[in-house]
């Protein structure tokens, strides 16, 4: 580790969380590059191995066409493999998504003595997440971005994924950000709220 005596700012080791189209996959690209860390989103990771046909993806691919969500095991597998890469911090976008995954990133993340620094939620209204996810849908042609399947992932989200906010809170790591207005005017939020908590982007030296 290199920390001079200057080197007051609390380590990156985040998670952003929030419903399908509340735009964390852009935000978290954008704060990871801020920071100069890995953001490490569990489903680009699938649908890239869907897309090279690995074992992985053919694992996975009817799962995620459906809205449902991967095993915990493999999904855990996946998302270790790049967090022991991430020395220096992380971004975790997707992952975890229910009670049993908070489980396995606590214990992994205890051995190593680095326990997460802050989670962005990124809150939308539900309206505003279908209009985003079906104009995906209309650009990309996601095979996940049907009204059925969407409908499914967002009960998912609510069912299983949001209770984990609550677990987050209880340790004080939540800052909720509005995910609502321009792109940079979101990344100014979350900036801000990491600000507050001491965690800042190495300033160029
Ligand atoms: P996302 O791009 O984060 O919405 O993820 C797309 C799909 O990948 C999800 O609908 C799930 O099928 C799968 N997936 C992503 N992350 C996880 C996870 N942490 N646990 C289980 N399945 C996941």
């Amino acid at each position: 580790m290199t920390s001079s005596p200057h080197d007051t700012t609390t380590a990156a080791r985040l998670l952003i969380v929030g419903p399908q189209g509340s735009g964390k996959g852009t935000q978290g690209e954008r704060i990871a590059d801020a920071f100069g860390i890995p953001a490490i989103s569990t489903g680009d990771l699938f649908r890239a191995a869907i897309a090279a046909d690995s074992d992985l993806g053919a694992q996975v691919k009817a799962v995620i066409e459906a809205g449902d969500l991967v095993s915990d095991e493999l999904t855990f597998e996946v998302v270790r493999e790049r967090l022991e890469d991430a020395g220096g911090g992380f971004l975790l976008d997707g992952f975890p998504r229910n009670l049993s995954q908070v489980e396995l990133l606590d214990d992994y993340l205890a051995e190593r003595d680095e326990p997460l620094t802050g989670v962005i939620e990124l809150g939308v209204p539900r309206a505003v997440s279908i209009e985003r996810l079906t104009e995906r849908a209309r650009q990309q042609g996601r095979t996940d971005d049907t009204e059925e399947v969407i409908a499914n992932r967002l009960a998912i989200y609510e069912r299983e994924t949001a209770p984990i906010l609550e677990v987050y809170g209880r340790r004080g790591l939540v800052d909720t950000v509005d995910g609502v207005g321009s792109i940079d005017a979101i990344t100014g939020r979350i900036l801000e709220a990491l600000q507050r908590r001491g965690i800042a982007p190495r300033a160029a030296a």
